[in-house]
């Protein structure tokens, strides 16, 4: 496979673009070029012009740029002192570039017109709380040490970092985010959360741009990872690929630990996909990367151990709260094993499953999400679906669309909702009181993934049902009908107590 290539973007070329940054970044402390021309750097490769991201360059930056990684998230994460922060943005903020050279000045002019010049105290002190103004508590919590003899490293404190409340440091950020890719303000959103804890989730989850690009967060340190195990690194160790997939595992954790449900499947929203994969990728080459730590110790074992446990739980708990399919071909083992406990502790999918099937027996209207046809409706019984014998459609057309839906596809569960059947021997028209003997016959003898896969398959179903009604009505009509042909199960078990 050759290489993939960068593509040019306005006239630039990504390559020579890539190639300066790095060198320009080379001494952390002394970025070469100004933050205009780095700026030009990230928006010549990554972004088109409409500022959105040109993913086939991402791609070619995973593959053979880990230096550019690398570079970014050192430079972003390394640890300052505020002393050395006044030296260095005194002396990042004008231009002494090389103006002179024409691709220098090209990447100047990329920088869109009227955009307050980048610098590297816009990232770190500047709040622009326009409407309240005001300088950073830190640079005057500095001044304050300073004059005490005492050294102040990065802010310790809620009120060092959120002196205007985390809205407004959270439209700090995005005001960052805007103007750079995501390598570059990893490290600010971690340190948000590990010193604002729950103050700050909300406002994070509100903010336009950081819940849609944090899951890219994990992928930078498994690129960096990708490019050392094929030879070709020069400059990171394994040990700082480590340290940098600790610290997003660190992220995610407090992300997991603060945020309820909603929230935390507000943040990953239509990236459950990216976030298994890329769990995969660092999971499958964790132990690799420790194992070549060198040398060797407990700490290490330990770090890629917590590594791992923190993945996992994280991929299982938005595989279990999204409902699902329990398919170990799109899924990891130890993910599903995670999530099943998850489910199971909050759940009881036997029960699920259970409800689900007399609700079908119940329904008495074709179960094709979009189809409103009822028995009452046509004047008529709808046959079931051969293949399960449980699931009613009003016509084959309706048998045919619900087969290969593309997201409750009903052939994904037809065998699995038969062989439960069978293995339960329950009936076509189940009594509410069958269910004592189907879940114990469930746990003696059908797999408990299969239980949990037709226990949220239904529920998937159901939803999808609902939510071809109008809105309006999606939620009163349909659950009105539910509500009607399904007993309460809480109270039946009290009753059988
Ligand atoms: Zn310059
Ligand atoms: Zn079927
Ligand atoms: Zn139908």
């Amino acid at each position: 496979m050759s290489p993939p290539v960068l593509h040019p973007i306005r006239q630039i070329d990504g390559e020579a673009a890539i190639n300066l940054f790095v060198a320009s970044l080379e001494d952390l402390r002394h970025p070469k070029q100004c933050p205009a021309c780095l700026t030009g750097c990230l928006l010549a490769f990554f972004h088109n012009t409409n500022g959105a991201y040109i993913w086939d360059n991402v791609y070619a930056l995973r593959a053979h740029h880990h230096v550019f990684l690398d570079r970014c998230i050192a430079f972003l994460t390394l640890e300052r002192s505020l002393d050395e922060l006044d030296v260095a943005c005194a002396r990042w903020i004008g231009c002494d570039c090389d103006l002179s050279d024409a691709f220098i000045r090209k990447l100047h002019d990329l920088l869109p017109r009227g955009a307050e010049e980048p610098n590297i105290d816009t990232f770190t002190r500047h709040v622009p709380v326009k409407e309240k103004g005001g300088v950073h508590k830190v640079a005057h919590n500095a001044e304050k040490a300073a004059k005490q003899g005492k050294n102040v490293l990065w802010p310790t404190k809620p009120s060092d970092l959120l002196p205007f409340g985390p809205e407004s440091s959270v439209r700090a950020l995005d005001y960052w985010i805007e103007r750079s890719p995501t390598p570059l303000w990893i490290g600010l959103v971690g340190s948000m959360l590990e010193i604002c804890k729950r103050s700050m989730i909300p406002a994070l989850i509100a903010s336009t741009y950081i819940p849609e690009k944090s899951v890219g967060m994990l992928e930078v340190p498994v690129m960096v990872y990708l490019v050392l195990s094929s030879g070709s690194r020069s400059q990171a160790t394994p040990a700082s690929c480590l340290a940098d997939i600790k610290r997003c595992a660190v992220f995610f954790l407090q992300l997991q630990s603060f945020c309820d449900r909603h929230e935390l499947l507000k943040f990953f929203a239509g990236q459950e996909e990216f976030l298994f994969r890329a769990t995969k990728t660092a999971l499958d080459s964790v132990r690799n990367i420790a194992r070549d730590v060198t040398p060797y110790t407990p700490d290490t074992d330990q770090d890629a151990g917590y590594i791992q446990s923190v993945l996992t739980t994280l991929a299982a708990t938005v595989h279990c709260h999204l409902a699902l399919p329990f398919d170990a071909k799109a899924y990891l083992p130890v993910v599903l094993a995670h999530s099943l406990a998850v489910l199971k502790t909050e759940k009881d999918p036997p029960a699920m499953a259970f409800q689900a099937l007399y609700q079908l027996a119940c329904y008495e209207r074709c179960c094709a999400p979009g189809c409103r046809a009822t028995f009452a409706g046509l004047g008529r019984k709808f046959s079931a679906c051969a293949g399960c014998a449980r699931v009613p459609f009003c016509s084959k057309p309706c048998l045919a669309r619900a087969w290969k839906h593309p997201r409750v596809a009903h052939k994904d569960v037809c065998k699995k909702i038969r062989a439960l059947g069978a293995a339960t021997g329950l009936a076509s028209k189940p009594a509410p009181t069958d269910i004592l003997a189907f879940r114990e016959k469930c746990v003696a003898g059908v797999d408990e993934k299969d239980v949990a896969d037709v226990a949220l398959h239904m529920q998937r179903l159901f939803k999808e049902m609902s939510s071809a009604f109008s809105e309006e009505d999606a939620d009163t009509q349909l659950l009105e009908e539910l509500g009607n042909s399904v007993v309460s199960f809480e109270t039946l078990e009290i009753e059988d107590k």
